[in-house]
């Protein structure tokens, strides 16, 4: 068995061990893969290429993408599904899930994450230590949140957005749930009062427009 993190950099070596620790009981190797460093080896585990790593003998092989990019991670996945390498999901041991949460495949939740109820979020979210989201949200593909994210109840978040490290979203209503916009970019220690249209940024208490993207 040979358990990958694709990228090496900040991110991937906060999550190694959250992947040692998730696949604890198994036979494993466990290794990176990234396609930009030349170092043989970063906190212990082999660094190989993807071309390495696809060509390893070893026949039940899984990955963790660990790339805030979220561009570059729905092309990352979307190779590696390609090549019938399959992509794994990360749970923190001390993350905390509540009633009725979905979510989709391919998810990295840190330390410290809390899910707390009825709430829907799509494949690849990204969840950094310490961030939150809170009942009724809706929550698209590929969005990433930086750590400490405050999302309150009632907040609908569309695909590929990136919120910053300590944001707050105000709540919403059922009936006017707060909308982010996908690809929207919320700035760090926003708190964003109003809704944010697709392929903006913004910034600032309350949080406003910065520039188009
Ligand atoms: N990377 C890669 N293949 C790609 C794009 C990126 O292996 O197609 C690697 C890149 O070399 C870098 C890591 O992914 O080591 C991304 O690291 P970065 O510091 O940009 O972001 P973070 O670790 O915060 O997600």
């Amino acid at each position: 068995m040979m358990r990958g993190v694709y990228g090496a950099s900040g991110f991937g070596r906060e999550v190694m061990p959250l992947v040692r620790q998730q696949y604890k009981s198994e036979e494993t190797s466990f290794v990176f893969i990234d396609d930009g460093i030349t170092a043989k080896s970063v906190n212990g585990h082999d660094v190989l290429s993807y071309e390495d790593f696809l060509s390893h003998n070893d026949d039940d092989k899984s990955v963790v993408v660990a790339i805030a990019d979220s561009q570059i991670r729905e092309r990352i996945e979307q190779k590696c599904l390609n090549d019938g390498i399959q992509i794994s999901f990360l749970q923190s041991e001390t993350v905390l899930i509540g009633d009725e949460c979905e979510i989709g495949a391919g998810f990295i939740l840190c330390g410290f994450v809390q899910l707390t109820s009825n709430l829907v979020i799509g494949k690849s979210f990204h969840a950094n230590i310490y961030s939150y989201v809170a009942h009724d949200c809706l929550i698209g593909d590929y969005v990433t949140f930086a750590p400490g994210v405050k999302c309150n109840g009632n907040v609908h978040i569309g695909d590929h957005a990136y919120i910053g490290t300590g944001a707050i979203l105000k709540q919403g209503t059922p009936d006017k749930p707060l909308i982010i916009g996908p690809r929207a970019i919320v700035g760090m220690g926003a708190v964003v009062t109003k809704d944010v249209a697709a392929d903006t940024v913004v910034v600032g208490n309350p949080a406003r427009m910065l520039q188009a993207n």
